[in-house]
């Protein structure tokens, strides 16, 4: 059955940048309605110590920093949808967004705070072992690994702090990198080189997983040497994916403008997209901060900027 709700702002999206949006509209007496996508929270929900976000002497952890977000976004009076927009149409005045529960929004203004969701590497025993021994979530499932040997994959800040922290369950973490340099920050190259039960594979790439069928439980991984093109088995039960993410922007294909990463294009030290009353924050058209902290500086903005064009032209 569907349910039609009529709002001033409809946010789709429920990281930083959504619930920084939420916040300054509900402020506003914009009364806005919220959408959260299938992972309430986005991608700090997967996270564990969080020690750069303003405001927190001691470390926090990133599920709980969401869930203070939620919390101080509905207390100021936000509408919080657990729902997936599936459809929207921006061609229409108001807008209008579909959701699979079968909620009906037209909406005077959107902002898009969708983030980015993790890249795999696509190769075919990693569907097959997807869930028994191969995640993209060291958070949600370093716990299985206890006492065993793993290997994370890239050379990126995500990588390296999932390497770090998987050295809490694991016997064993093996980073493998494609290159013979990491793009992570210094001071956690330094963590992770000197840490004793890190090892580093460099300048590999994984070709497959190898296991047993039943039960379905990841063995050996092939590695091999992009330069001199040597095959390397290692013996792991554990591969953590995480080489870095691509934007959920496929809802808004051919809808609105984005560049060829998929990333929403926004105006200059502006969150409007190609379509006026449409704003996009965060990670979806952020492809070189991509920090908690500018996610949500971008959900401000785009609140503010839609409470303005609310003002101009209604
Ligand atoms: P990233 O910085 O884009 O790094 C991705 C890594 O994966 C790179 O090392 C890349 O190799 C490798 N890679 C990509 N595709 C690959 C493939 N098909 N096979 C093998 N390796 C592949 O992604 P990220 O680490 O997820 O970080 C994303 C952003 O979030 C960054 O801006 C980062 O600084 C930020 N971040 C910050 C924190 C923090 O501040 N605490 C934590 C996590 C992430 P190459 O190096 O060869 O390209």
């Amino acid at each position: 059955m569907t349910k039609k709700i009529e709002t001033d702002i409809l946010i789709i999206g429920s990281g930083p940048a959504g619930y920084s949006a939420a916040i300054y509209a509900a402020r506003a007496n914009l009364n806005p309605h919220l959408v959260s996508g299938l992972e309430p929270g986005g991608q700090l929900t997967i996270t564990t110590d969080v020690e750069n976000y303003p405001g927190f002497g001691d470390v926090i952890q990133g599920p709980w920093l969401m869930e203070q977000m939620k919390e101080q976004a509905l207390k100021v009076g936000t509408k919080f949808h657990h729902d997936i927009v599936n459809k929207v149409e921006f061609d229409k005045n108001p807008f209008l967004a579909e959701t699979d529960s079968g909620i009906e929004f037209l909406s005077k203004s959107i902002i898009i705070a969708t983030g980015a969701q993790a890249r795999w590497l696509n190769i075919e025993s990693e569907n097959k072992f997807k869930g028994f021994g191969i995640s993209a979530c060291a958070t949600c499932d370093g716990f299985f690994f206890k006492d065993q040997n793993i290997i994370v994959v890239g050379g990126g800040n995500s990588a390296v702090e999932e390497a770090l922290y998987l050295t809490n369950f694991a016997s064993k973490v093996t980073l493998v990198h494609r290159r013979d340099k990491l793009r992570a920050e210094k001071i956690l190259q330094n963590r992770l080189l000197n840490h004793p039960k890190i090892d580093v594979i460099w300048d590999h790439i994984v070709e497959e997983f190898i296991g047993s069928d039943e039960p379905l439980t990841l063995k050996k991984i092939k590695l091999r040497n992009v330069n001199n093109k040597c095959e390397k088995m290692i013996d792991a039960t554990g591969a953590f994916i995480a080489i870095g993410h691509d934007p959920a922007t496929s809802l808004f294909n051919n809808k609105i403008k984005m560049d060829n990463d998929n990333y929403i294009i926004t105006k200059p030290d502006s969150t409007e997209t190609n379509i006026k009353g449409v704003y996009a924050a965060g990670d979806v058209k952020d492809k070189v901060f991509r920090q908690a902290v500018t996610a949500a500086g971008m959900g401000c903005m785009a609140a503010l900027e839609a409470e303005k064009y609310l003002a101009e032209n209604y």
